[in-house]
């Protein structure tokens, strides 16, 4: 067989040459914007020109702070296809963690948003690699920045040649894109992304077992474009000619159900908590999802409480899938198998709350005290991937010894696995609550609670125990109807037949709100400092 690469470039030549009409929706400070495939592969070659002008070479890294928008697309094509290296930045990280990766990723250009500058602004005196700041702006002037020397992404485009000639020496091995993931401690970790793996990534995306991504569907991306490369939804997309509509920097629940309903969109994406507000928007307004065939839903677990709501209420699929930025991110998928879609609602929705099965491509195995457990659905271990959208390594990071080893990528998710092959996150080794010798999963305890009327979120922490070592506290946010209605008592009440008696929380917290990461989901760590607080009073 021939060996041709497996390169990025050919998805955007595909979309302009069999695709000129698709569009790109994008909604930007200034309303919505829509570009047909041949205007984003022309403003993408426009780009390529100017970075190169601006003397960005082979290999060289490109940042990007911005929101999801057409701008951005651009810049996800128009620098790997260069042969530099697009690197994502997540926005929402710490000044002081965002000027680290910079820095340790030697970024040579940033692309910004006006509304981030005062954030880079913040940062600016401690960049040593940076050559030049071009702002993403919808102004026909440059806003008032420190920064020094910026351009104006739009006169750029202007100015540049349309025609440009991608290389066709790239590698396929070689490094097209790259984000940093959030440690527990310590620096973020940085995840270097080869054609190869996002030309892989983005075909497993279009199986039919899968997302199922196509030229027919219209796809609303509102996982950021800063984190894990939007779940890929943005090179397949393009690849296949899809219609992308991108959000931009607003994506409150009003105006994502506006967006879904304007423009008929098939398949979103998202983290539980934008679906959670989604899901209480819907009950306060009017508002027509008869276009969605399905939402996309990971990063956390999906609580089935949720994926019944938006399937019985408001008749609206949901799909569940597991990734990381380690792994591009997609590795597993629930999709029932054709004999199981005969079992009854419930047991379904048992089993499709699970993360499911492991995409083709990749392989999976799960790691207990004495090797591989067993396929009970019942023994934990550490799930551990390889594949060729699997990450081999962190960017010149030490601790790429902590979760690579022997071949394989050591998640740090426990779960166990069923007789079917499906894979069910327990948590996260850090999220674990220990008592008395026996492990306890809060991802378990917050998905019963959520499954309660009158609860809007709940996350569940460990806390110190004289005798137990550790004992689960849950806090739990009221929907405003049920606010200072419904009691501790009757929530500790709805669990008890649900689990151990020793498994039962020890405590309720009612709190006005769960602090989040920087991708919306629960930020474990903050939390238990301030139940600590609470609980100690
Ligand atoms: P961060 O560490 O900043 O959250 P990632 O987005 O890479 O960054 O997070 C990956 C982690 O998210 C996984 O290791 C797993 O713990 C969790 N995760 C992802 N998808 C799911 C899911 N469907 N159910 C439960 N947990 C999930």
């Amino acid at each position: 067989m021939m060996q041709t690469p497996l390169t990025m470039t050919q998805m955007i030549e595909r979309a302009e040459k069999y695709f000129p009409k698709k569009q790109v929706v994008s909604r930007t400070a200034s309303g919505i914007h829509r570009f047909t495939y041949k205007q984003v592969a022309e403003r993408t070659r426009r780009l390529a020109n100017s970075l190169s002008k601006l003397g960005v070479t082979k290999g060289e890294k490109v940042g990007t702070l911005a929101w999801n928008h057409h701008r951005h697309l651009e810049a996800y094509f128009a620098v790997p296809c260069m042969g530099a290296v697009l690197h994502t930045i997540n926005i929402r990280l710490s000044p002081q963690h965002i000027s680290y990766i910079i820095n340790h990723a030697e970024d040579k250009v940033l692309l910004v948003d006006s509304d981030i500058l005062p954030l880079l602004e913040s940062c600016a005196a401690e960049l040593k690699s940076v050559k030049a700041f071009i702002i993403m702006t919808d102004e026909k002037e440059l806003p008032e920045t420190k920064l020094s020397p910026v351009y104006h992404y739009e006169k750029l485009l202007e100015e540049a040649n349309p025609e440009y000639n991608y290389p066709t020496d790239l590698n396929e091995n070689d490094p097209a894109g790259m984000c940093y993931t959030s440690a527990t401690t310590g620096n973020p970790k940085g995840v270097v992304y080869s054609h190869r793996a996002i030309f892989l990534h983005s075909m497993a995306l279009g199986l039919a077992d899968s997302a199922a991504i196509s030229e027919k569907d219209i796809a609303l991306t509102v996982v950021p474009m800063f984190h894990a490369n939007a779940w890929g939804m943005p090179f397949a997309g393009v690849w296949f000619g899809t219609t992308l509509v991108l959000p931009g920097p607003y994506f409150t629940p009003k105006l994502l159900a506006e967006l879904i309903e304007q423009e008929k969109v098939t398949i979103t994406s998202g983290v539980p908590t934008i679906w959670l507000g989604l899901l209480k928007e819907l009950d306060e307004g009017s508002y027509d999802l008869s276009s969605l065939r399905g939402i996309l839903c990971g990063g956390s677990a999906a609580p089935k409480g949720m994926i019944k709501a938006f399937e019985q209420k408001y008749n609206v699929p949901f799909m569940h899938a597991y990734g990381m930025t380690e792994t591009s991110p997609l590795a597993l998928f629930s999709t029932l198998k054709s004999y199981q879609e005969e079992l009854n609602y419930e047991d379904r929705l048992e089993l499709r709350a699970k993360q499911g099965t492991i995409v083709p491509g990749l392989e999976m195995k799960v790691l207990g005290k004495d090797g591989e457990v067993s396929w009970d659905g019942k023994e934990m271990g550490e799930l551990c991937l390889r594949g060729p959208w699997i990450a081999s390594e962190y960017y010149k990071d030490e601790r790429t010894k902590d979760a690579f080893h022997d071949g394989w990528l050591h998640t740090g998710d426990v779960v166990t696995i069923d007789e079917e092959g499906f894979v069910k996150i327990v948590d996260r080794t850090k999220d674990l609550i220990k008592s008395g010798g026996e492990w306890i999963s809060s991802v378990d305890l917050e998905n019963a609670l959520m499954a309660h009327e009158s609860v809007f979120e709940a996350a569940v922490v460990a806390i110190p125990h004289e005798k137990w070592q550790e004992r689960p506290l849950a806090c739990v946010v009221l929907k405003d109807a049920f606010k200072g209605k419904t009691t501790k008592e009757e929530l500790l009440e709805f669990l008890t037949p649900q689990f151990a008696k020793w498994w039962i929380p020890d405590e309720i917290l009612f709190l006005e709100e769960i602090p989040k990461t920087s991708v919306g989901k629960f930020l474990k760590m903050a939390l238990r400092d301030q139940v600590q607080k609470e609980v100690s009073r």
